[in-house]
């Protein structure tokens, strides 16, 4: 059986040649040929690498690019090598490095996460960053990095968050994503002392209209009042579906009277549309429900609770505004 030999790298035939106590010419050629075929080696490996990798001082003078770099960048390899993070980088994303170049001066540990930049395709890209403390032959302290793109990956991410607070059949923000703002608002309102007013809406008797016209015709009933609603609000206002035939109405730096005609104005919208051009005579009307923020409300349930017992003495009459100081 033949032996394998173990390849045998620079270093070890520069201890031999040290064990001699001298080098000739001819000694060297093969030292010189295995160093410049491990370069080449290691050029090929991070040049086809999909990431980019780089090595930086303490300064932010980069040592090192691989051709990924500098294609994000718009230059050759050369160009980058030697100059400063700031001669090379937009300013934005050279803060955004510097964090964790920093972290991994500091610890002089493996530092991981995320970063973000604009490319020079005028494009934000995301990057999972890897960088480990280094130190080069001369003794000065650096870095290597390792940037992958994840930017499909991180827009798929924020899709699917939008998605989780989007009501799929309206489009308008479903009922997770109103109780997030309201919590947020609330919170602002009641410390700063600015008045914040809610509105809940149930459509009324939707079923016979589900039975009369069939439940296509009442996903468009639906979709036109999510139109409707937010026909009448100011940008800063919410206009959520938080149920089957259920919305809310987030109105923030907005006083109870204000609020109350907001409703009504959208009460009155409501029941003066006509939905369905096949069904010209189909009207719906809605009943509204407005609380405004009290003093004493310890949280946003408190509210939101008056807002719904305002609902349900509108509901009493249906197609009315009711509201609870
Ligand atoms: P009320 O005046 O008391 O509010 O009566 P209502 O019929 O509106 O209330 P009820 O709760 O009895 O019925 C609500 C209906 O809403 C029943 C349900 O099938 C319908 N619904 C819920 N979600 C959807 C939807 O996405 N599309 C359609 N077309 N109908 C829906
Ligand atoms: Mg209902
Ligand atoms: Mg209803």
């Amino acid at each position: 059986m033949p032996e394998t030999q173990p390849m045998s790298s620079p270093s070890d035939n520069m201890d031999r040649f040290l064990d001699r106590g001298q080098a000739t010419a001819d000694d060297l050629r093969p030292l010189r040929d295995q160093a410049r075929e491990q370069k080449s080696l290691l050029d090929t490996i991070l040049d086809s690498m999909d990431a980019h990798v780089y090595i930086k001082d303490a300064n932010g003078c980069m040592l090192y690019v691989n051709r990924r770099v500098a294609e994000t960048f718009g230059r050759t390899a050369e160009s980058i090598i030697g100059k400063l993070d700031t001669e090379v980088m937009p300013l934005e994303a050279v803060e955004t490095h510097r964090v964790l170049d920093r972290r991994v001066f500091e610890s002089k540990e493996r530092q991981v996460g995320e970063e973000s930049f604009v490319g020079s395709d005028g494009q934000m890209h995301h990057y999972w960053a890897v960088k480990v403390p280094w130190q080069c032959a001369d003794g000065t302290p650096a870095l290597i990095g390792v940037n992958t793109d994840i930017t499909e990956l991180s827009n798929l991410r924020e899709q699917l968050r939008e998605e989780a607070r989007t009501d799929s059949l309206t489009g308008a923000p479903n009922l997770r994503s109103f109780v997030e703002h309201a919590e947020y608002e609330f919170t602002h309102c009641h410390r700063h002392d600015i008045p914040l007013t809610i509105i809940a809406l149930d459509v009324d008797h939707f079923k016979a209209v589900n039975d009369r016209y069939g439940h296509p015709i009442g996903d468009t009933v639906l979709k036109d009042l999510v139109a409707c609603g937010r026909s009448a609000l100011r940008d800063e206002d919410l206009f959520a579906r938080t149920g089957g035939e259920e919305f809310a109405v987030l109105l923030p730096g907005t006083s109870i009277d204000t609020g109350a005609a907001v409703a009504e104005r959208i009460r009155s919208l409501v029941a003066e549309r006509t939905v369905s051009a096949q069904h010209p005579e189909l009207r719906v009307t809605a009943s509204l429900g407005v609380a405004t923020l009290r003093h004493d409300d310890p949280n946003f349930e408190m509210l939101s609770s008056r807002a719904d017992r305002a609902l349900y003495l509108a509901k009493q009459a249906r197609d009315q505004v009711r509201l609870l100081r």
